[in-house]
């Protein structure tokens, strides 16, 4: 049996850090190793420090490691980052410039030009943007590579597959984000209780820009970014997990109802001991998807989608739903992570 890799986690006491160690527990090709937070947490062991919020307890191999600080060198052969976007970007960068491939899924380099935005079902040989990047930034064996936007990735995994047959020429999108993806304590509950917020800051260009570069052509070095119109409107409800969408598309070649939904319900996911078997699930029901209800589907990796019908403004309008702190954050950055050494891009692999 080969030896696992060894990985650090930089935010590990955070909500996507915990369900990224949530994910991690048991993982085939991966053993976290050591754990960054900020300097309160410095110090302590993870389960003096971290108030666990994730359905389940706190995986054991964990509660006794130590928190350090987020700055190289850390004893792992890969790094996971997950930090506010307020400290992300020179910290993933400063990693790797010492070496090692980081798996970010903070917003700071996601648009970067040499920067892979990475869904393994829809975009893997944007990984050719990493000999781009270290070459461009002189970073030896080390890299930084990116997941999507909680919201943009449930939104682009069922897009992307009617793109490929259909082609988009205009998306509209209305979102009701769960509380969770504003990370904890987030919003406080007197403004969110009897209420919906119809502001997120920043989501709406994220989710606008970000489907456009993952459905990008790789090119000679860089990728030509995709360039149908997105119009976005973002709201944060009281629900605890799950990101309800409410899409209008337009095509080039309109489809049937029919043939539109073939598509979507034969969306398989890849190879990946983190993937679920399809990557979009199709609910007939006229009243799904829901948050409560389907946010667990493929374990959080699939996204639901339901409510097909014709649009007399577009020319069809659907809900999706995708699970935001798993599909849309930790599990999202397992994947890629989990591409990496499926691609034998980790230059840890070569000593094992
Ligand atoms: P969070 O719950 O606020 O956790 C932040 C983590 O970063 C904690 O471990 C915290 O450690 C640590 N940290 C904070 N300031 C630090 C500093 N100055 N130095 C070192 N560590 C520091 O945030 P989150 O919701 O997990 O989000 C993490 C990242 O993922 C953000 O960039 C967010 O935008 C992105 N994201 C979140 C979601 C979601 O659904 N929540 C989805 C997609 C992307 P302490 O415990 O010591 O404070």
């Amino acid at each position: 049996m080969n030896k696992k890799l060894q990985v650090g986690i930089l935010g590990a006491t955070g909500t996507v850090g915990q369900r990224l160690i949530q994910l991690l527990e048991n993982h085939p090709w991966f053993e976290v190793r050591e754990l960054g937070a900020s300097d309160h947490s410095i110090g302590q062991k993870y389960r003096e420090a971290c108030h666990w919020r994730v359905s389940g307890s706190m995986p054991k191999f964990v509660q006794e490691l130590p928190l350090r600080n987020c700055q190289p060198p850390f004893g792992v052969d890969l790094i996971f980052s997950v930090l506010p976007s307020s400290i992300a970007g020179p910290t993933e960068l400063s990693f790797a410039r010492a070496g090692y491939p980081v798996v970010s899924n903070s917003k700071n380099h996601r648009m970067a030009e040499d920067v892979p935005l990475l869904v393994p079902e829809i975009n893997p040989n944007h990984l050719e943007l990493i000999p781009v990047q270290q070459k461009k930034r002189g970073f030896g064996s080390g890299f930084v590579i990116t997941n999507p936007n909680c919201t943009t990735i449930a939104l682009i995994l069922v897009l992307a597959p009617l793109d490929k047959v259909f082609g988009l020429q205009q998306v509209s999108v209305v979102t009701m984000q769960a509380l969770s993806g504003a990370g904890y304590p987030g919003v406080p509950s007197l403004d969110i209780i009897d209420n919906v917020l119809p502001y997120i800051e920043g989501e709406e260009e994220k989710v606008e820009l970000e489907p456009l570069k993952i459905l990008g052509k790789y090119q000679s070095g860089k990728i030509i970014c995709s360039d149908f119109k997105i119009s976005a409107q973002c709201h944060r409800v009281n629900v605890q997990e799950g990101h309800l969408e409410a899409v209008s598309v337009k095509f080039n070649q309109t489809p049937t109802k029919s043939q539109l939904i073939e598509v979507l319900a034969n969306c398989q996911s890849v190879d990946l001991p983190s993937a679920p078997r399809k990557s979009v699930i199709y609910l007939e029901s006229p009243d799904r998807p829901q948050p409560r209800l389907d946010r667990n589907l493929g374990s959080g990796m699939s996204v639901a989608v339901g409510r097909i019908r014709p649009c007399s403004v577009f020319d069809y309008k659907f809900e999706l739903l995708g699970h935001n702190t798993i599909r849309g954050a930790a599990g999202a950055a397992v994947l890629n992570a989990e591409l990496l050494y499926k691609k034998k891009l980790l230059m840890a692999q070569q000593k094992v």
